[in-house]
């Protein structure tokens, strides 16, 4: 029999877990913790997809690979999958962190002119070329630590120019269609429109999101449903404006009150809905009862010093599919490595690692519409992987704050060695 030409073997693996087990769509429940591993397992990759996943020794008489990545031991696990970034931003908050450490609390900082406004006016000051500069520097280090696909919100904008521009250096970040572009104009009332928060919901979604939809450059609209931001009026204003204009939906619901978030998420079946530290257990129940996944972002947790997680494990215990991200942006979790999240959100939100891996590849994946391109690992899909350095993969929470990744595997390509 003659061997099969592929591109890639990875073999000499402890495991592969595929992810790819159970009904289709994001894993909840019981299931959440289900990583479908081949013990042993190999992964055949060719045209920048999965061809096989299955035992080593069948797989290695099966292939004639043009080229191997040997796992030496270690465990496979797919691609990571950021779900919630805005990772397009320019400066930084280094001074507002250092006061919160001494005991400032974010709403203080914002209340002083702090928080997501210095934000908005550095990036207004700041060139394109230096946001994406530090975009690509940030992406670039996600992919390092096994994070091959990653949604990018704007919102540091405030202004239909600026917004468009956000998400202009968004769609550059973005050479192999990994970067999911999620516009977020309704992420703060800018300076010019103060205590009018009602007017600039009006103007994001009368003017800006049918602009942004028409020139093609989200795929996604967000809101940032708190108090003192948009109420649950004013969100549900913006996002049935996107969803008229053919956008998927996300919202930030319940971080720092509970505000309805959650309950209106799942009205509106949103895609996902965000943070969720405070969603009453109403809102949980619609959460489930709707099959809006909670994307739950334990880092920013531990960077703002909260002192609380989202409570997960009621929410794993209702039903809702979870999905972990970093939240990756200047002011409340300055970190682009999701195997911190998962560390974080095993000892925060009390979460088994299985349950953690699973939330930050096919759920996550799933969250972003893509559940049938990446996120799991089977024939058909994008050949994104991460070799682990180390056999059991409870390791990336266990012995946490480095990065596992012995190898990172990119549309069938091993990052760091492109041809
Ligand atoms: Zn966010």
């Amino acid at each position: 029999m003659t061997a099969t030409p592929c591109d890639l073997l990875v073999h000499s693996t402890s495991a592969v877990l595929t992810m790819a087990g159970g009904p289709p769509g994001p894993l909840a429940g019981k299931r959440q913790g289900e990583t479908a591993p081949v013990a042993g397992g190999a992964v055949a990759c060719a045209g920048g997809k999965v061809l096989e996943v299955g035992p080593g020794d069948a797989l290695r008489r099966k292939y004639a690979p043009r080229r191997e990545l040997d796992a030496r031991g270690g465990c496979v696990i797919p691609g990571l999958v950021d779900a919630h970034t805005h990772l397009v931003f320019a400066g930084d908050r280094a001074e507002e962190f250092e006061r919160r450490c001494l005991g400032a609390s974010y709403r203080e900082i914002a209340a002083g002119g702090g928080g997501i406004l210095s934000s908005v006016r550095a990036f207004r000051a700041a060139t394109d070329a230096a946001i994406l500069e530090k975009a690509r520097g940030l992406r670039h280090s996600a992919l390092l630590h096994g994070t091959t696909t990653v949604e990018v919100k704007s919102g540091y904008g405030l202004s239909l120019e600026q917004e468009l521009r956000a998400l202009q250096i968004a769609a550059r970040l973005d050479d192999r269609g990994d970067v999911v572009p999620t516009f977020l104009g309704a992420h703060a009332v800018p300076p010019e429109y103060a205590g009018r928060a009602g007017e600039y919901a009006r103007l994001v979604a009368e003017t800006m999101v049918p602009e942004v939809a028409r020139r093609g450059l989200a795929r996604f609209c967000d809101v940032f449903c708190e108090a003192g931001y948009f109420d649950a009026a004013q969100s549900r204003l913006v996002l049935e404006a996107a969803r008229a204009a053919g956008l998927g939906l996300r919202l930030h619901a319940d971080e720092l009150s509970a505000c309805g978030g959650a309950e209106l998420a799942a009205e509106l079946r949103c895609a996902s809905a965000d943070h969720l530290l405070e969603a009453t257990d109403a809102g949980i129940r619609a959460l489930a009862a709707s099959g809006v996944v909670a994307v739950l972002l334990p880092a920013t947790s531990f960077f703002l010093g909260m002192g609380k997680f989202a409570p997960a494990r009621r929410m794993i215990e209702a039903g809702v599919p979870i999905a972990l991200a970093t939240d990756c942006n200047p002011g409340s979790s300055m970190t682009e490595n999701l195997q911190q999240a998962i560390a974080v959100g095993c000892i925060g939100l009390r979460l088994s690692a299985a349950e953690a891996m699973v939330a930050a590849t096919r759920n996550a994946a799933c969250s972003l519409g893509l559940g049938g391109e990446v996120g799991s690992l089977a024939p058909g899909m994008r050949a994104d992987l991460v070799v682990l350095d180390a056999p059991d993969p409870r390791d990336l929470a266990y012995h946490h704050g480095v990065n596992h990744a012995a190898a990172v595997v990119h549309h069938g390509d091993i990052v760091g060695e492109e041809e």
